[in-house]
């Protein structure tokens, strides 16, 4: 038995293999049956859809409870005004210098390659913007009038004001509040167990995704985007392995590698389901047990994060923003960029955490730099890779920012984050 353990294959393994077979299986599809009535209808849209969607679905089952109870949790157990106060100001001030430094690399790195050529700009172009809401509308939305349909519709912001609202009365109301934070404590275990659960099917889910994205992928206008492609990409990685690892060392002392190996499972994870959102349970079970922050300020930081916090998206925002004005030969002005700076921070904070809408939103920057909305149609064919690497820095973002936090906060396990070991789901599955 212990070397049947011992040869078990590790679940970031198991989803690579996962992936590795999916993308293998989707192409031998394609090549063989190019354009096949029978392997749409039953394979791809069929069992891989059938599949794929169910794994999404579970992890999205998640979501809601999860961040509500976990956000209940965090806010009861900082009782202090001046703690919460304290904790809220420095995330989102951490989360807005993290988005700001990727949008001033994206729009300099799009500024310096110059991926636009104006040519580009004759190929028929149509793109019908799916209205942005406006400003005012995203703050006003941001105090629920009914926490239940907030719940059920799954708006995230919403439920946070709620939750933190929710846990700062538990903590004021002495005797009895500690009963209901002792139930939230108990619920927060429950639900945690059912994310390891369910991330024993990761290799399943990703495998479906995988297969079905190999088989109906187009890349019709990828040549003509190629550079705009990389630029983006290149952005994002050097985001995620120089910029991040660095803060990471510069504001806690940590060892980014260590980091970086232990952040695979979820970027695996924001990859296949290029939703921030979805990837949110594994996250916070990453943070907490391979990482060793504290669930006091996981719990917090990280539903605000996979809501508010979106770097990728910033920077396909500002890439996209600098390459459709190169595409349609318009000159940006100082201003401009500054302009693009602040639309596009405040556009991936109104980024939910789904698939795709940071290209939605990327509509709104548009309009307010007075770029034709029309370019998004150039890029929207290379928009599904981008989504997924974008989310998988998105949640990078909010887990450096978390140790950064908790370790600032004297409630981070550095022993947890030092141990290789710690908290490895299949380990952790079957030991306990
Ligand atoms: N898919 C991204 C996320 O969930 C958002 C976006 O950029 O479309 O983080």
């Amino acid at each position: 038995m212990a070397i049947l353990k011992k040869n078990k294959l590790g679940l970031t393994s198991k989803i690579l293999i996962g992936m590795g077979a999916g993308i293998a299986l989707g192409l031998v599809l394609r090549i063989a049956f190019p354009e096949s009535d029978i392997v749409n209808d039953y394979i791809t849209e069929g069992f891989l859809h059938v599949i794929g969607t169910i794994f999404i679905s579970s992890l999205k089952m998640l979501v809601v409870p999860l961040v509500f109870i976990s956000l209940v949790c965090g806010t009861c157990s900082l009782s202090e005004p001046s703690k919460l106060g304290r904790l809220g100001g420095k995330t989102l001030a951490f989360y807005l210098f993290t988005t700001a430094i990727a949008l001033v690399v994206a729009i300099v790195s799009a500024v310096l390659i110059h991926p636009g050529n104006a040519s580009l700009a004759t190929e028929k172009m149509e793109y019908i913007a799916k209205e942005a809401p406006s400003l005012s509308s995203v703050l006003i939305n941001i105090v629920p009038t009914n926490p239940m349909q907030a719940l059920s519709e799954g708006n995230m912001l919403q439920i946070i004001i709620f939750a933190v609202i929710f846990g700062f009365a538990i903590a004021h109301i002495g005797e009895r509040g500690k009963r209901v934070a002792a139930l939230f404590e108990d619920l927060n275990e429950v639900i945690m167990r059912v994310v390891t659960l369910i991330m024993q099917l990761a290799p399943y889910g990703v495998f479906a995704l995988m297969a079905k994205l190999a088989l109906t992928l187009g890349l019709g206008t990828f040549e003509s985007v190629v550079k705009y492609f990389f630029v983006v990409l290149g952005v994002l990685l050097v985001h995620a392995f120089i910029v991040y690892p660095t803060l990471l060392k510069l504001f806690s002392g940590l060892n980014p590698l260590i980091f970086i190996r232990k952040m695979r499972d979820v970027q695996l994870f924001a990859f296949s389901t290029a939703s921030s959102n979805a990837t949110l349970p594994i996250t916070i079970e990453a943070s907490e047990h391979r990482l060793g922050v504290d669930n006091k300020i996981a719990a917090f930081t990280l539903p605000l994060g996979a809501t508010i916090n979106m770097d990728g998206t910033a920077i396909m925002q500002g890439v996209a923003t600098v390459f459709i004005a190169q595409v349609f030969g318009i000159e940006l002005s100082l201003t401009d960029y500054a302009a693009v700076v602040v639309t596009a921070t405040l556009a991936s904070i109104g980024t939910a955490g789904v698939p795709g809408v940071g290209l939605i939103m990327l509509a709104m920057v548009l309009n307010q730099v007075g770029l034709p909305v029309e370019g998004i149609a150039l890029i929207i064919g290379v928009d599904r890779l981008l989504d997924m690497v974008r989310t998988a820095v998105n949640v990078t973002g909010d887990c450096v920012a978390t140790v950064i936090i908790a370790k600032s906060e004297g409630e981070f396990n550095e022993a947890v984050f030092n141990n290789t070991q710690a908290g490895k789901i299949s380990a952790n599955f079957d030991g306990s």
